[in-house]
């Protein structure tokens, strides 16, 4: 396979191609210490088949993007396959309601995969119900792997279960470290990956944010008005929309800008207090509810996340920084009753605005003014 070639190539040829830009932060370390990876023994070539391995992460890291659970770990099986040799590989991922097992190459045998070494998937206590074998390769005319015996190369345990990838043959010098960290990363993916999924069938959250979306924005803001005006009290609304955003997806690229809006739901969450919501409005405009706050309490909530957003660099994933400011208009449920609550939160956003961006404005007016 092309890809493969490359490796090869790595380390017959291209010396002087040195792939630690592209290392996921953190990751030096670990590969200080890498001499052979998928490539032929060459004693001078240390340096260049250290560059192997980076390229293998680098290219494992990227082709992991969050998705469908069974085509990430068809994905790995097919990228590890090629790391080592084209070998046969069984990638077997022990999940909470079933097992499932991506095979490189043809095997038709569930009784063999319960006897896999060390899994513990042959003992009856905690044996999942279900074993799904997945062929990448379905020639069944290729030699099967039904009567092969498994080595173990790897296996990492997380937090929805466990990972382990045997082959019918055993492991040359230091591949080991690096199949560690493939199965960790693979991991921290499938994690993440189950999070998304259930944010996603949530109809009450915004996919790319995980914050609350507009329909919900809509139901709760009915009823904090409503029980404000009951009792009397203050319910404070702020509309946040970021500053000059469509320069940063012209300047950065619409993705980057995407990991801009991902990166402000975080700093909202982390900011807000646990009883304030913040939804995304839409684009890149967030609606901030506020109970039992006052206007002047609501801006001083405000100006924490405007200098939080002001002091914070974001880094994309191709590594570009990126840094935001935002504008806000705040307005509360005792103020005014001519305009309700998003009317006048609007109203007061507009004016921040035309006053120059970055700051908070209020509707009704009043004399604080966030310094920038
Ligand atoms: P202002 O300071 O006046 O708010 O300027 P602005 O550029 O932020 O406002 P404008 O309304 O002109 O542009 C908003 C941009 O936000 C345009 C649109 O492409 C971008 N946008 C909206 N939704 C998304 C999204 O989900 N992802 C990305 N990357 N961009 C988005
Ligand atoms: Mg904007
Ligand atoms: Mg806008």
């Amino acid at each position: 396979m092309g890809s493969f070639f490359k490796i090869r190539n790595l380390a017959t040829g291209g010396r002087n191609r040195s792939l630690r830009n592209f290392l996921p932060t953190g990751l030096g370390p670990l590969f200080s210490r890498f001499s052979l990876v998928g490539c032929e023994p060459s004693a001078t070539a240390e340096n260049l088949t250290v560059d192997a391995s980076l390229e293998f992460v680098n290219r494992f890291t990227d082709a992991m993007e969050i998705g469908h659970l069974e085509t990430m770990l068809k994905t790995a099986t097919r990228l590890l396959s090629e790391l080592l040799s084209e070998q046969s590989l069984l990638l077997q991922a022990r999940l909470e309601f079933e097992t499932i097992i991506i095979c490189s190459s043809f095997h038709d045998s569930a009784e063999q995969t319960r006897k896999l070494p060390g899994s513990g998937a042959n003992e009856t206590s905690d044996k999942p119900e279900r074993i799904r074998i997945i062929n990448l390769d379905q020639t069944e005319a290729s030699q099967t792997m039904a009567e092969t015996t498994f080595y173990t190369l790897a296996r990492h345990r997380y937090q929805d279960g466990e990972l382990s990838l045997y082959s019918d043959k055993r492991l040359s010098v230091n591949q080991d470290r690096l199949l560690d960290f493939c199965l960790q990363f693979l991991g921290k993916r499938l994690l993440e990956a189950k999070d998304w999924q259930r944010l996603e069938t949530d109809s009450r959250r915004d996919a790319l944010t995980g914050l609350h979306n507009r329909r919900y924005f809509d139901e709760l803001i009915d009823k904090e008005q409503e029980r404000a005006q009951r009792y009397r009290h203050s319910t404070a609304l702020a509309m946040m929309d970021l500053d000059h955003f469509k320069q940063i997806n012209d300047r950065y690229g619409h993705p980057a800008g995407d990991q801009v809006l991902r990166a402000t739901g975080r700093i909202l969450t982390e900011t807000l207090r646990k009883c304030d919501t913040a939804c995304r409005y839409g684009g890149e405009e967030f609606a901030l509810i506020l109970p039992e706050t006052s206007l002047a309490e609501a801006q001083l909530i405000c100006e924490r996340v405007r200098k939080r957003l002001e002091n914070t660099t974001i880094t994309t994933s191709d590594n570009q920084k990126i840094n935001i400011t935002a504008s806000f208009g705040v307005t509360d449920s005792q103020g005014n009753c001519s305009l309700d609550l998003i009317e006048a939160a609007d109203r007061a956003l507009y004016q921040a605005k035309k006053e120059g961006r970055n700051r908070i404005a209020t509707y009704p007016p009043t004399a604080f003014q966030s310094a920038i």
